[in-house]
Formats: structure tokens, C-alpha cells, sequence
């Protein structure tokens, strides 16, 4: 197949699917090619993989199956080998997170990279939380002010009007009135497409307990609501949340925003298509530096080979494949040699600086049920910690407050459960081992399942030369293409920002007269798990070397937020960046590059509705390209 488009878009997610549907109502002929499987009609075949599967991790629902049954019948991770289309995989991250007969990612460490995505229909936010908040205005300029990491090349003002774009798109539950806090503004009579999804009784126990803790680092601690990708009332035909706490991996109702909407929407205009199972392997570029094609390989089976390959031409090009495999495949595309350091890589930053917001997880049972499970997964969150002065010495963090309650941390209300019927004490909620049965053992879990909750401090990790995407020499897939290679670690700002999280989360439940339960990793663990770091400090809380006098050892395990960043950055000049403010590739005027391998910083929120507002942007700079 050869056929001319106006703009060929790689990727399916959101940031491909926002473009394509702008580009389909300004009459553009757009052709989007997609790696996975299509990912609309298969709604309830996804939940019904979702409630057979015995693991209920992110990935779960979505094709290809993370599991695949041996001759015994014993379930093993899926072989990346073997897959024509693979990803990483919640199973995957942990002891064999180095097999790569079990994960995707070529892991080189000394660090885990610790978080996931989807290759389907859709993207990765199929199996997203829906948090849609704003950048804080100095998320953009952080150097400026505080001398760390990266400025951006656009300001909080710039994006402003981009922002209420996308939340209009992705239909974001809030209120002005709880978001316009650290300098966050709104156009004149700006309102949110719907109200606020009603805080969960976490976040009025958390919001209750911490109103008379005293500043910590000079911030006073606040709840805010979370603006949710989720509908409070019915929003673009579909039904409003209905509280099933199920958002990550699967919305039984489609009440949580997902791209297919987008994709739907954008299929609906004649001079849009897409084809599925088709993997973009190469990008062409010619002589005159233009991108003149993109090459793809096409599969029936998704554990088989290639069966057809082919290529497709265009005025414009998107690749919008994730921030991973945006950079591999730019890395693979060497043209004969003629770009030995792959397409738009004069810079060299090409899959340098990958970040992710880290998370620090803390758990306690309040004093009173806080009857968790009830609605979504979080509702509510503490911003204040997410800028201050504090940031020219330690990472900032916003504080996610979870409604699952002990879920994420040790797989609650399973373990806890099994405790009180076994005599088991994993959860440490049972420390006499004593098995429980008939009302002894209902009345044991009431009181201990209604108090739980956890919160989770999402870090903004530095951007730093030591962690990169590249391709591995050694493991492909089963298309033949090599998959990422990965090596990924912190800076000491950002473990100090572990050491304040920490401190903070114990004042927190003080103050809310809870108890805390977290457990710190075993020492022992450094060095032999990759999620394990370690940070000396002194008494100011500055980092010193291992075994200085006096100061004190922390020992930490962190999780991925899957909010992956930074590979592609945007920048002030073909020196220091990949694209510029408009996402348009300096050495490719004809490339743009989008998704959050953008950004220059992970900055403090989650990263989708800033990605999803830049790429209308790009939307519009396209448009007006082709005139
Ligand atoms: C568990 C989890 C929870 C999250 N929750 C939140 C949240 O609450 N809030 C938030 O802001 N963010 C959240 N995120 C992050 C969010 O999912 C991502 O920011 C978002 O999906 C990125 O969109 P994208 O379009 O850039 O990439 P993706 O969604 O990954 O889409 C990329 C698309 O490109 C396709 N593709 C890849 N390679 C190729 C190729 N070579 N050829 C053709 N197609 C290709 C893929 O199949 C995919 O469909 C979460 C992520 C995870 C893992
Ligand atoms: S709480 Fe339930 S209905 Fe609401 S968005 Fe989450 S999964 Fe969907």
C-alpha cells in the first residue's frame, strides 16, 4: 500500500486521537497507523479477561494477555519474544524484572523502571486513573526561579486556554473554586465541563485531622479535590460514575474517560481512517531533511510474525506511540545509515532524561471507619507541597489520598482477610496469629477493613543523563525489532523528596490521631531489589556522603506512577532539545513529535491533560501549516 494523507499519525492514544480529531473536522485526509489490536469494540470482552483474570493488575483486561498458561497448566508472564506487539507488565516489574523471556524492557538499571503502558486501541489510558490536574505556573519555570532542572520554553499562560480544551475533550469533573491554588488561574468565567465527582469520607477525615497541623517546611497542608476524567453527570452519551472503585484497569460503565471516545469521534469524519496491527518501523527521511515516509509491518496473529509490510506517505507526520516507544522507534529509523543516530536526533537528547513521578506509599488505619472502596479510587489529594521554596533543596510531591485502602500497599482486603482466617499476620493487623471464624472473624475485619487508607506522595524525579531509552542489542520481538533498553536511577534531590514524604506522611496520621503501618524495606534489600534506594543525610537535610558522622540512613521502596516523560524534549534550540514549543521537530520541519516525551520536566501533576492540551495545540499549528 503507498497512498498520499495530509498527516499520518502514529499512535492511537490520546495525544494521536485529539489530533486526528482536529484534523478530521478541518477536512484533512489523516491515516492513523496503531500497533495494537482495535481496542473499541472489544469493551466487554475486556471485562470479561478482567474478571477471569487471576492477577487484577493494570494490564490485566487488555490484549495480549499478560499470562499465557505452560503445559501443567501454570500461569507464567506472556514471552516478549514471542509477541509481535509487547509491553511491560505489572508482573514483570518485580524479581524477574531482568528476564527477557518474562519482561518486555531491557532493564539496566542500577533502578527498576517501575511503570507500565498499553500497546492497544486506545492507548495507555485505557487502564488510567482519570486525575486531570493543571501544572502549577512554576512547574514551567523552575530553574528561573529555583535554580533546579529545566525551564520550559512556554509558560502556565500559554498553555492556559489549551488547558480548558482538553478538559472540555476529556469531559474533567471540578470546580474553579477548589483548583485555583500555587498561582493556577482561569479565563474570565472559565467553568469546568461538569462539577466535582463529591470527595470520598477519606479525604473529609484526612481534610478534618490536618487542619490544625502546623506548617510543615512553611507550607500549611490543604485537601483539594481531584479534577476527575470521570463523569459526575452524563457527558458525551455516556453514564455518570456510579462508585465501583474499579477506574484502574477497567470502568465497567465507560463513566471514566478513555481515547476511544476521541478515536470514535474522529472516525466519524470520511477523510479519517486507521489501520490496527500495524507497527511503524522505520521513518523515512530524504534528502532535503524531510520525512518523506513512514515504513510499518503489519501481523494477523498477535503472536506471530510479520505478514505484510508496507509504507505510506504525507505532508505531515505525528508520532504520538508513548514516550517510550516514540523515541524507540525514532532511535530505529537509520535510513541505510544516512541517520546513524536515528530521525530527529541531531541533539542527541533523543530518549535521554526519562522520568516518571515516583511514588512514596504510606498506609495507617484511622481512628474512626473512613469506609473505604466506596466510590472511585481517589478522589481527593494535598497540592500544597507541590511548590514552595523548598523546591531549591529537595524534590516536590503532590499527595494522592486513596480510597482503596490498603489495596496498593499489600493487596488488601485479600491479605488482611486471610490473616484473620489462617492466623497469619502479613498485614501486621493480626500480630497475635490468631485464626478467627463466624462473627469473630466478620467483626475483625469491619474494624480493621473501614479504617484503612493510604496515601501516595508522587515525586517529581530530576532529569538526568543517567536515565535513557535505547535500543537493545540483544532482544527483539517477534516483529525482529529491538525493544527498549532502559537504565534509570534518582538524583539525591529527588531521594530527599522521599525523606520529606515520609516525615510528612508520619505528621499527617499524628495529627489525625491514626496508626501508622508503613514498612520501611529491610536494609539488606539494597543492591538486590531494584526498587530499593537508599539516602545518608544530615541534620539540615542536606546529602552526605555513607557513613558521615551523625547523619542518618534512610531506606526506601518506591512504585512507577506510569507517568513516563522526558524523552523527546521540547527546548529553546536545536541544541539542547529534540522539538520546539511547538512540538515540531528541529532537524524535520515537517515531523512533529507529541506526548509526554515533551516535556522537559515531570513537573508536579499527572501528566495527560497537559500532554492532551499541547497536542490541540499541535493540532492547530498542523492545520495552519497546510493551510
Ligand atoms: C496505571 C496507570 C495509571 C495512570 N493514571 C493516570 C492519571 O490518573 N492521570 C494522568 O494524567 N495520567 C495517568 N497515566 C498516564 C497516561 O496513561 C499517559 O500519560 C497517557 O496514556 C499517554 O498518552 P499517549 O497518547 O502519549 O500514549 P499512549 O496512551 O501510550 O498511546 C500510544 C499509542 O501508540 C501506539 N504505538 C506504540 N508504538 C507504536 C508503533 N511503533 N506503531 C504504531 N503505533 C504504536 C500504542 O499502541 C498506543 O496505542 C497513568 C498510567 C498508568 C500506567
Ligand atoms: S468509580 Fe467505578 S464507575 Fe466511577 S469511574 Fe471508577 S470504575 Fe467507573
Amino acid at each position: 500500500m503507498s497512498t498520499q494523507y495530509d498527516v499520518v499519525i502514529i499512535g492511537a492514544g490520546i495525544s494521536g486521537a485529539l489530533i486526528a480529531k482536529q484534523l478530521g473536522a478541518a477536512g484533512k485526509t489523516v491515516l492513523i497507523l496503531e500497533a495494537g489490536l482495535d481496542g473499541q469494540g472489544s469493551y466487554a470482552g475486556y471485562l470479561e479477561r478482567f474478571y477471569l483474570a487471576q492477577a487484577k493488575v493494570p494490564e490485566s483486561p487488555y490484549t495480549p494477555p499478560i499470562v499465557v498458561a505452560d503445559a501443567q497448566g501454570i500461569q507464567n508472564p506472556s514471552n516478549p519474544s514471542t509477541l509481535a506487539v509487547g509491553r511491560p507488565t505489572t508482573l514483570t516489574l518485580g524479581a524477574n524484572w531482568q528476564d527477557p523471556s518474562q519482561a518486555y524492557l531491557d532493564q539496566q538499571g542500577p533502578l527498576a523502571f517501575a511503570s507500565t503502558y498499553e500497546r492497544v486501541g486506545g492507548g495507555t489510558m485505557r487502564h488510567w486513573l482519570g486525575t486531570s490536574l493543571r501544572f502549577v505556573p512554576n512547574d514551567f519555570r523552575v530553574k528561573t526561579t529555583y535554580g533546579v532542572e529545566e525551564d520550559w520554553p512556554i509558560s502556565y499562560n500559554d498553555l492556559e486556554p489549551w488547558y480548558g480544551k482538553a478538559e472540555a475533550e476529556i469531559g474533567v469533573a471540578a470546580a474553579v473554586a477548589d483548583q485555583d491554588y500555587l498561582g493556577i488561574t482561569f479565563g474570565p468565567g472559565y467553568e469546568y465541563p461538569m462539577p466535582p465527582i463529591p470527595g470520598s469520607l477519606v479525604d473529609q477525615a484526612v481534610a478534618t485531622g490536618i487542619a490544625n497541623l502546623p506548617p510543615v517546611e512553611d507550607i500549611k497542608l490543604d485537601v483539594s479535590n481531584t479534577p476527575a476524567g470521570r463523569n459526575s453527570i452524563p457527558y458525551q452519551n455516556r453514564r455518570q460514575c456510579a462508585g465501583n472503585t474499579n477506574c484502574i484497569p477497567i470502568c465497567p460503565i465507560q463513566a471514566k474517560y478513555d481515547p476511544t471516545v476521541t478515536l470514535a469521534d474522529a472516525l466519524q469524519y470520511p477523510t479519517v481512517s486507521i489501520l490496527y496491527q500495524t507497527v511503524a518501523n522505520e521513518i523515512i527521511v530524504d534528502a532535503n531533511g524531510q520525512v518523506s515516509g513512514i515504513n510499518y509491518l503489519q501481523y494477523d496473529d498477535p503472536n506471530g510474525p510479520a505478514t505484510r509490510n508496507g509504507s505510506v506517505s504525507a505532508t505531515r507526520y505525528v508520532i504520538a506511540a508513548h514516550a517510550i516507544e516514540t523515541p524507540r522507534l525514532l532511535l530505529m529509523s537509520t535510513n541505510n545509515g544516512t541517520t546513524p543516530n536515528g530521525v530527529a536526533n541531531s541533539s542527541g537528547h533523543v530518549g535521554q532524561h526519562l522520568m516518571d513521578h515516583p511514588i512514596y506509599l504510606s498506609w495507617a488505619l484511622a481512628k474512626d471507619p473512613v469506609y473505604g472502596y466506596r466510590g472511585p479510587l481517589a478522589t481527593g489529594g494535598i497540592e500544597s507541597m507541590r511548590d514552595g521554596a523548598f523546591r531549591s533543596k529537595h524534590a516536590p510531591f503532590r499527595i494522592e489520598i486513596g480510597n482503596e485502602g490498603w489495596n496498593f500497599p499489600i493487596g488488601d482486603p485479600y491479605t488482611t482477610t486471610l490473616d484473620f482466617v489462617l492466623g497469619t499476620n502479613a498485614s501486621q493487623l493480626n500480630p497475635g496469629k490468631t485464626p478467627l471464624y463466624g462473627s469473630g472473624l466478620v467483626g475483625a475485619l469491619n474494624t480493621a477493613l473501614t479504617r484503612q487508607f493510604r496515601l501516595g506522595f508522587l515525586m517529581e524525579q530530576t532529569p538526568d543523563d543517567d536515565c535513557a531509552v535505547t535500543l537493545s542489542p540483544t532482544f527483539k520481538d517477534r516483529l525482529g525489532l529491538p525493544r527498549p533498553r532502559i537504565r534509570y536511577n534518582f538524583s539525591d534531590y529527588t531521594k530527599m523528596g522521599f525523606v520529606v514524604a515520609k516525615r510528612t506522611a508520619t505528621q499527617i496520621y499524628g495529627a489525625m490521631d491514626a496508626h501508622e503501618y508503613t514498612l520501611a524495606p529491610d536494609p539488606s534489600l539494597l543492591g538486590k531489589d531494584p526498587t530499593v534506594f537508599s539516602i545518608t543525610y544530615d541534620s539540615n537535610d542536606v546529602p552526605v556522603p555513607d557513613g558521615t558522622a551523625g547523619a542518618t540512613t534512610a531506606y526506601f521502596r518506591y512504585f512507577g506512577a506510569g507517568h513516563v516523560v522526558g524523552t523527546y524534549r521540547m527546548g529553546t534550540d536545536s541544541t539542547n532539545s529534540v522539538v520546539d514549543s511547538q512540538q515540531r521537530s528541529w532537524d524535520h520541519s515537517n515531523l512533529f513529535l507529541v506526548g509526554s516525551g515533551v516535556f522537559p520536566t515531570v513537573a508536579t501533576g499527572n501528566p495527560t491533560l497537559t500532554l492532551a492540551a499541547l497536542a490541540l495545540w499541535a493540532a492547530q499549528t498542523i492545520v495552519a501549516d497546510l493551510g
